[in-house]
């Protein structure tokens, strides 16, 4: 059998337990299938050496009968997570050539279950972006192009390279982050699955902190039972993050084609913004169409702080990031620039070191949070955020199960075209996806529909907190009315 990488991870799970093919085979399908795909530039480290090694002692435990959950299944993670003994960057040249003597739990658990580890994925330097053009390894490359335009278009961001090698076929799942938007927002561009949970399904620890109270570690998969299936293993409490729950973790494949009949579907007034496009409006009533016909109810809701919610956002995350990012100093990791002493030292480190997007934000986050601007702008954004998640709650009373929206503003748009103009722009792929993490809550990007130029888009289901299972149910009852979106095209290895 050829091109094992083309099967899903559900299928690859099923191919390995019946032993029609090997662990060592698949992992051998994914690394000629990334060799192929440099072009994407998705991988900033490949673990080939690794992951073969990895691969055979999953044979090992699979004919031995001891096979964990993700036993032998290859996987991507993105470079926020802190891989034992493999390069961790965050993207950054401010961590160049750092390598942790630890590894991320979320990451341990899926070593745990046996996974293979095919390498790291790129992201925007220290996940801020929305387009993984800020990553010091330069843009990853959509697998998706517009039809008949062989235009270069971004995966979306911060999670580019993840969302780029899932739809790529150069892993069977990925991990991903998401502070505001991370994982949707490039699933939605790639046409893969992206789910963050609830704020403290996951446990930080190990990931490169950006903004800590909205960070939360999720899953990119080619299917809605694939991302349940990695969800499962990447939760879980853990005492090393205070902010982790000590919720049990359910087995979300069960929740996946389980009946959404009677479920009440909310369609938000407030997230018809200004300027929307046509094609986005249509998409989004065919969900609500999809949901309807599985037997779902929708009703129309108000979450009225919501034009609140991006202004907010690039308040709070800034600050928190200007906080996290303090440590780099060059003292401790990665990059140092000499100076005549250690304050020149520090200044002259962090200048070389950072980007230009994450010295925006880190200006901005200390701005905000200096004397006599804390009341005006930090302390009102916390403010706003407790009334936004107080609409949610409000309409979670009501009975509302979950709440459907376009994951993004538009289909994503070329390398390069967003670059120059004026950051808010790059902000506003945000405004759908921002509010999720404002108020803590899960939500899921499955791909719908197409664009007038054939390009995959998502819709956005949004859910009460640790519900994630309605959250699955409802997803795959749009993938099995929307299908499913893999790329036809492989340009990139020919
Ligand atoms: N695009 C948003 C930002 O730049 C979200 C990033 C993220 O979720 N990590 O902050």
């Amino acid at each position: 059998m050829t091109d094992l990488n083309l099967l899903t991870l559900t299928q690859a799970r099923e191919g390995l337990a019946t032993r029609e093919f090997t662990a060592v085979e698949l992992t051998q399908d994914y690394l000629s299938a990334m060799e192929k795909a440099r072009a994407l530039n998705a991988f900033t480290v490949e673990t080939a050496d690794r992951a073969l090694a990895m691969a055979a002692k999953a044979d090992e435990r699979i004919a031995s009968g001891d096979a964990g959950r993700l036993e032998g299944l290859p996987l991507g993670v993105k470079d926020m997570f802190a891989t034992e003994g493999v390069r961790t960057t965050a993207c950054s040249k401010i961590l160049d050539g750092f390598v942790p003597p630890y590894e991320s739990t979320v990451t341990s658990h899926l070593w745990r279950d046996g996974a293979v580890m095919l390498g790291k994925l790129s992201n925007d330097e220290f996940a801020m972006g929305s387009s993984n053009e800020t990553s010091a390894f330069g843009p990853v490359v959509s697998p998706w192009r517009r039809d008949g335009d062989a235009t270069p278009l971004v995966p979306g961001g911060s999670s580019g390279g993840s969302a780029a090698a899932v739809a790529g076929f150069l892993c069977a799942g990925a991990t991903g982050t998401d502070t505001g938007g991370s994982i949707r927002q490039p699933a939605a561009f790639t046409g893969t699955v992206g789910i963050k949970p609830t704020y403290g399904r996951c446990s930080r620890w190990g990931i490169i902190a950006y903004a800590s109270s909205l960070d939360q570690a999720g899953a990119f998969a080619r299917t809605v039972n694939d991302a349940a299936i990695l969800l499962r293993s990447m939760a879980g409490h853990d005492p090393k993050d205070s902010t982790s729950v000590t919720m049990r973790v359910p087995d979300y494949e069960d929740a996946v084609g389980a009946s959404v009949r009677g479920k009440r579907i909310g369609i938000p007034r407030e997230y018809r913004v200004d300027g929307m496009s046509q094609e986005i409006i249509e998409l989004w009533e065919q969900g609500a169409s999809m949901l309807r016909d599985a037997g779902a109810e929708i009703v129309d809701i108000t979450l009225p702080h919501t034009k609140y919610a991006l202004p907010a956002y690039y308040i709070v995350a800034p600050a928190e990031a200007s906080s996290n990012l303090a440590r780099y100093d060059g003292v401790r990791y990665g990059e140092r620039v000499p100076g005549k002493d250690i304050i020149d030292m520090y200044e002259r480190t962090r200048a070389a070191g950072f980007g230009p997007e994450v010295r925006r934000r880190i200006m901005i986050g200390t701005y905000v949070l200096s004397a006599g601007y804390y009341d005006a702008y930090y302390l009102k954004a916390q403010k706003v955020r407790t009334l936004i998640k107080r609409d949610f709650d409000d309409v979670f009373a009501q009975g509302v199960d979950a709440i459907l929206t376009p994951t993004t503003p538009s289909p994503a748009f070329a390398i390069g075209a967003m670059t120059n103009a004026d950051p808010v722009e790059m902000y506003l792929n945000d405004v759908f996806t921002v509010t999720v993490n404002l108020a803590g809550l899960p939500a899921i990007s499955v791909p719908a529909g197409f664009s007038a130029d054939e390009l995959p888009l998502g819709l956005q289901l949004i859910g009460r907190p640790f519900e994630e299972e309605t959250l699955f149910s409802l997803a795959q009852a749009i993938e099995d009315s929307a299908g499913r979106f893999p790329v036809e095209d492989f340009w990139w290895s020919k």
